[in-house]
C-alpha cells in the first residue's frame, strides 16, 4: 500500500526512482503521480509526423515501412535504418553498431506498430531519431508490451532524455496498483460538484479505459488544483483580519480636506468610490489589503494622495513607493505640488497641520539622505516617497500607517508578505496600485489575498490616442514622414517620445530599470528578434535624428545608465517644456505624466509586450490634444508579431489586451515566483479557460476555511495544503 507521500524508491525499487529524480525530479509517489500525460495515443491511430520539430524528445506511434543495413564506410559496424510512417510522411530511425544487428532486423519487421522514442534532429534533409527506444505493439518476438497492447489508449509522458515514455509508465502502473489514498476532498463538496474520488481520478488521466473516463479525471484535479489555491489565499485573508492596526478614521478640517479644497478637478465617480471604500477600511482596526486597478491616466495619484492623507490626518505616516527612481521623482514633485502650503510644515507660508514630504531614494547625497531618514524616523514626515527597494533598507518609520505600492503590476503573494514584515513591528494597511488591467481569474489567483477596487472611466476632457502600425521594412519611406510627424507636432508646440528596445553605446542592453518586477516573459522582447539584427538603441537613433531628420529640434534622452541627477534633468526639461523630443528606453513605460506630450514613436515595437506598448502609449494623451502613438517595426506584414501590433492598433482596451497578453505567455510568467516554479500547482488549470471553476472553488473555499480556518475537520485536506504551501516557500527560498 503506497501513500502520495512515500518516497518512490520504497514502491518502485531504486533504479527506476533514481531514474526518476535524475531526470525529472520526481521523488515521491505524489510527484509522479502529478506527472501527467502530455497526450494520448489512441491504439492504432498513428501519430502525425509532420508535427514534429527538432531537438524535441518524443514518443510516436508509428508503423515500420521498410529496414535497411549497410556496413560503415570507414569503420568496422553497420548501420541499421527502419523507416516508419504515419501513411503520409516518414521518419528514419537510425541505429549503429560494432556488430552486425541481425537480431534487429529480425524485431524491427515491416508492417509492425511500434512506439519510439527519441530526440528528433534533421539528417541529409531526412526526419531522424538517432537510437531511439521502442516499444513494439501488437507482434514481433518477446517484446510486445501486453499492458500497452491491451489499452485503447496510451498515455505519453513529458520525457526526457534519460527515460522513456513507457518506462514512465510502468512505474505509474506499479504504483496505481498499490495506492491507497484517503481522499482530501470533503464528501459534501464532492457531491455538489458531481466529482469522481482522488484515486480514480489518477487512474483516469494515467490509464484512461475510454475518454469519458479522463474527462472526469481532469474535472476532478482541476478542481483540486484550484481549491487547494483558493484555500489557500482564504487563510491568508483570514489571518490577515487577525492583525491589528490602528484605525484612522477620517477626520473633519485636515489635511484630506485642504487637499480636497485645493483639487483643481472634480474626482469622477470612480474616483469618488474607490475613495471611499480605501477611506472606510482604514477607519478598521485591522489591516487593509486592497488592490486599485484603473486604466492609464484614470488618476489613481490622487486616490492614493487622499488616502495618504487620511492617515497623516490619524496621527500616522504613509509611504508611496514607485517602481523607478523617475517615477519616485515625478511623484515627489507633483505631491509637493498639489500639496502647497499643506506640505510646508515649519516652513514660513506652511498651513496649520502641514505636514512633510520626504523622497528617499538610492541616488541621494549622503546629506540629504540623512535629512530624509531623521525626517521618517522622527516623524516629521508625514509622506515618504521612494522606490521599491526602499522596505529592503533600514529605514525607519516614527508610526507607519500605510504602504502605497505604485504600478506594481507582478507582484507575487510571497513579496507582498514579505514588504508587510519590513514595515515594521505593526501592521500597517497596503494599498497596491495597477495600471495593467488584471483579468478576473488572474486577480482572483495571483491577488487573491487582496480586496479589489477597479477605475473603469478616465477622467473627462482625456483625448483618444491613434495608433497606427509602421512598417518600415516594406515601406521605408514611411519611416520619413514619421519624422516629419514629429516635427509637425513640434511646430504646433507639442512634445514627442521616441522609444527604443535598447540603450545602446557599449555591450549593455536592454535598460532593466524599469524590467525589474516584469521578468523576462517571452515577450519581453529585448533580445534579437528574426531578424537577428540587435535593437534599435537610444544612443545611435538620438545622434541619426539629431544630425538627420529632427535636425533643430531640441532632443534628450533618457534611461536607465544615466547618473540620477541627469536623469532627473532630463525629465524636468521636458516637463517644463524645453525639450522636443524625448529619445527614451521603456524607464518612462509607468506613471510618467506630460500632458503637452501629444505623439509618441516606439522603435522595434514588436520587441515589446502587449501590455507594455499599451503603458508605453499611455503617455500621451494626457492633455487637451489627441495623441499618436507610431509602432514602428521590420516584422512581416502576416508575422505573429504583426497581429499583436495589429491587436495593439485596434484597441484601447487594457482589458482586452491584457487577455490577450496572458493568452500568449505561460501561466507560470503570470503567477509570478512560486507557481511559476518547475513544480507548480497548476497542472491542468488554466486562468483564461476555466474562469467559472475557478469562482466555484472561490467560494466553496472561502465558505469551508470561514467554518473551519484551521481545517481541523478535513485532516487530510489540510496536510494536502501544507504539502503546497512547502512546495511553494521551496521554491521561493530557492528563487530568492
Ligand atoms: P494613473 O492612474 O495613470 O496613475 P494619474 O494619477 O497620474 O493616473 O493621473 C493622470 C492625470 O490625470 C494627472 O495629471 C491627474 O492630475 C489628472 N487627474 C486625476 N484625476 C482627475 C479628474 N478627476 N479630473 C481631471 N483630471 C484628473
Ligand atoms: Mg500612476
Amino acid at each position: 500500500m503506497a501513500t502520495l507521500e512515500d518516497p518512490l524508491r520504497l514502491v518502485i525499487g531504486d533504479k527506476a526512482a533514481k531514474r526518476l529524480d535524475s531526470a525529472l525530479e520526481l521523488r515521491t509517489v505524489g510527484d509522479l503521480l502529478r506527472h501527467y500525460p502530455r497526450r494520448y495515443e489512441t491504439r492504432g491511430e498513428l501519430t502525425d509526423l509532420a508535427s514534429l520539430h527538432d531537438g524535441e524528445y518524443v514518443t510516436v506511434q508509428a508503423k515500420i515501412a521498410k529496414v535497411t543495413s549497410r556496413p560503415m564506410r570507414n569503420r568496422r559496424g553497420s548501420i541499421f535504418e527502419a523507416t516508419v510512417t504515419d501513411g503520409h510522411g516518414l521518419l528514419a530511425l537510425t541505429f549503429f553498431s560494432r556488430g552486425r544487428q541481425d537480431w534487429r532486423e529480425r524485431q524491427l519487421a515491416p508492417g509492425l506498430h511500434g512506439l519510439f522514442s527519441g530526440q528528433v534532429s534533421t539528417f541529409r534533409g531526412k526526419r531522424q531519431l538517432a537510437h531511439p527506444d521502442y516499444e513494439l505493439l501488437g507482434a514481433g518476438d518477446g517484446a510486445v508490451r501486453a499492458a500497452e497492447y491491451a489499452a485503447q489508449i496510451i498515455p505519453v509522458y513529458p520525457a526526457a532524455k534519460e527515460i522513456t515514455s513507457w518506462q514512465i509508465a510502468d512505474s505509474v502502473r506499479i504504483i496505481l496498483d498499490v495506492l491507497d489514498i484517503e481522499d482530501p476532498m470533503p464528501r459534501a463538496l464532492r457531491e455538489s460538484h458531481g466529482l469522481c474520488g482522488l484515486a480514480d481520478a489518477l487512474r483516469g488521466i494515467h490509464r484512461p479505459i475510454d475518454w469519458g473516463d479522463r474527462e472526469r479525471a481532469t474535472a476532478r484535479l482541476k478542481w483540486d488544483e484550484a481549491f487547494l489555491l483558493q484555500a489557500v489565499l482564504a487563510q491568508r485573508r483570514l489571518a490577515a483580519t487577525a492583525y491589528s492596526a490602528t484605525p484612522r478614521p477620517r477626520v473633519s478640517g485636515g489635511l484630506l480636506d485642504a487637499y480636497d479644497a485645493r483639487l483643481p478637478f472634480q474626482l469622477t465617480v470612480g474616483q469618488d468610490l474607490a475613495g471611499s471604500q480605501i477611506g472606510d477600511e482604514l477607519a478598521l482596526d485591522h489591516p487593509m489589503h486592497r488592490l486599485l486597478q484603473g486604466e492609464v491616466g484614470s488618476g489613481k495619484t490622487v486616490i492614493a494622495v487622499r488616502a495618504m492623507l487620511q492617515v497623516v490626518d490619524g496621527g500616522g505616516q504613509a509611504v508611496l513607493l514607485a517602481p523607478t527612481e523617475v517615477l519616485a521623482q515625478q511623484h515627489y514633485r507633483s505631491i509637493t505640488e498639489q500639496l502647497g502650503p499643506l506640505a510646508q510644515a515649519g516652513q514660513l507660508g506652511g498651513a496649520e497641520h502641514a505636514t512633510r514630504v520626504a523622497l528617499l531614494t538610492g541616488s541621494l547625497g549622503a546629506a540629504a539622505r540623512r535629512r530624509a531618514l531623521l525626517e521618517a524616523a522622527s516623524g516629521t514626515a508625514g509622506i515618504v516617497i521612494g522606490t521599491h527597494a526602499l522596505l529592503e533598507e533600514k529605514v525607519q518609520f516614527a508610526d507607519l500607517g500605510l504602504v502605497v505600492i505604485d504600478e506594481q503590476h507582478r507582484f507575487g503573494v510571497e513579496q507582498r508578505d514579505a514588504l508587510r514584515e519590513k514595515a515594521g513591528e505593526g501592521r500597517p494597511h497596503v494599498l497596491v496600485m495597477t495600471a495593467t488591467p488584471i483579468p478576473r481569474t488572474v486577480a482572483m489567483t495571483v491577488f487573491g489575498d487582496l480586496e479589489m477596487s477597479t477605475l473603469t472611466e478616465l477622467p473627462a476632457g482625456r483625448s483618444p490616442i491613434a495608433t497606427h502600425v509602421v512598417p518600415a521594412a516594406e515601406k521605408p519611406h514611411y519611416l520619413e514622414r514619421v519624422w516629419e510627424r514629429l516635427r509637425e507636432e513640434t511646430a504646433q508646440g507639442r512634445q514627442s517620445y521616441v522609444v527604443c528596445p535598447r540603450i545602446g553605446g557599449d555591450t549593455g542592453d536592454a535598460d532593466g530599470t524599469l524590467s525589474a518586477g516584469q521578468g523576462g516573459g517571452p515577450d519581453d522582447g529585448r533580445g534579437d528578434d528574426e531578424t537577428g539584427r540587435p535593437a534599435i538603441a537610444v544612443l545611435d537613433l538620438a545622434a541619426e535624428l539629431e544630425q538627420g531628420p529632427l535636425a533643430g529640434l531640441r532632443l534628450a534622452v533618457l534611461h536607465g545608465r544615466l547618473p540620477p541627477d541627469e536623469k532627473d534633468r532630463a525629465m524636468l526639461a521636458f516637463a517644463d517644456g524645453s525639450v522636443d523630443v524625448l529619445v527614451t528606453t521603456t524607464v518612462v513605460e509607468v506613471g510618467v505624466d506630460v500632458p503637452n506630450a501629444t505623439a509618441m514613436v516606439i522603435m522595434d515595437a514588436d520587441r515589446f509586450g502587449v501590455s507594455q506598448l499599451h503603458q508605453l502609449r499611455g503617455r500621451v494623451g494626457r492633455g487637451r490634444h489627441e495623441g499618436l502613438c507610431l509602432l514602428v517595426t521590420e516584422t512581416e506584414a502576416d508575422s505573429k508579431s504583426r497581429q499583436r501590433l495589429d491587436a495593439v492598433a485596434a484597441t484601447l482596451d487594457g482589458f482586452k489586451l491584457s487577455r490577450l497578453d496572458l493568452e500568449q505567455r505561460r501561466e507560470g510568467d503570470v503567477l509570478g515566483a512560486a507557481q511559476a516554479g518547475r513544480r507548480s500547482s497548476l497542472r491542468l488549470l488554466t486562468l483564461l479557460a476555466d474562469e467559472e471553476l475557478i469562482g466555484r472553488a472561490r467560494h466553496d473555499a472561502t465558505e469551508l476555511v470561514a467554518a473551519d480556518p484551521a481545517l481541523a475537520g478535513q485532516p487530510a485536506l489540510a496536510a494536502e495544503i501544507s504539502v503546497l504551501l512547502d512546495r511553494e516557500r521551496a521554491e521561493f527560498l530557492e528563487k530568492a
